[in-house]
């Protein structure tokens, strides 16, 4: 396929004007990741604290927020970027949307000392043809879906690696929070991405799970 051909096919129509799949960005959407972001990593950093008792010991508390900032922001922005750049990769539209009450839901969960992670998500459009709209194939779906908790697994390797070099908490807190985002998110439940990836193929969801799996408990009793 041809640089050109290429272009063309990523330059898109959506509902009534036209978007270049491969750069386009709303200033809403840059927003809604920015703020996920922080706000999920305020979640972890009161969590991983040990949630109420945490602000018992500001210090700690604001020294593991920034960590998470690092880890979270990390894993939360590539992860949603993931599915993003797959599904604009098949030629559809697909932009971040903010969840604010399930950002709320994760701030309440981390004063208990855990988080449940659902501040939005990759929303993919149908896309226009002068047939009518074309929606993504089950494979298609299955294929977006996993690109999120693959980009996570990428990047807890990378921390673990660099927590092998040079132990440090930010990595090992890094690694971590990686492989339980990737874990979390392949529960074949609801919304989760586990459960389209377990709609499309469930040899492969088993096959991602027990890996996940297999590396989080791994990072538990080796690290
Ligand atoms: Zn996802």
């Amino acid at each position: 396929m041809g640089a050109g051909q290429r272009k063309k096919h990523l330059v898109v129509s959506h509902g009534g004007y036209t978007v270049n799949l491969d750069t386009e960005m709303k200033a809403k959407e840059l927003r809604d990741l920015v703020v996920s972001a922080l706000v999920l990593a305020l979640a972890f950093g009161i969590a991983l604290s040990g949630g109420f008792r945490a602000f018992n010991q500001p210090s700690i508390l604001v020294i593991v927020i920034g960590m998470a900032m690092v880890a979270v922001s990390l894993g939360f922005v590539f992860h949603e970027l993931g599915h993003r750049l797959v599904a604009r990769r098949f030629g559809y539209f697909a932009e971040f949307i903010m969840w604010p009450m399930g950002l709320m839901v994760a701030l309440g969960f981390s004063l208990f000392g855990f988080v449940f992670a659902a501040p939005g998500a990759v929303m993919i459009y149908p896309r226009a043809t002068i047939w009518g709209t074309i929606s993504p194939s089950r494979e298609k779906i299955g294929l977006i879906s996993i690109a999120g908790p693959a980009t996570n697994i990428c990047l807890g390797v990378v921390f673990l690696v660099l927590d092998v070099i040079q132990p440090a908490l930010l990595f090992t807190l890094g690694a971590r929070i990686n492989i339980w985002l990737a874990v979390f998110n392949l529960i074949p439940f609801g919304p989760l991405d586990g459960a389209k990836i377990f709609r499309w193929n469930k040899g492969i969801w088993l096959i991602a799970i027990a890996g996940t799996g297999g590396l989080f408990a791994a990072e538990r009793f080796f690290f």
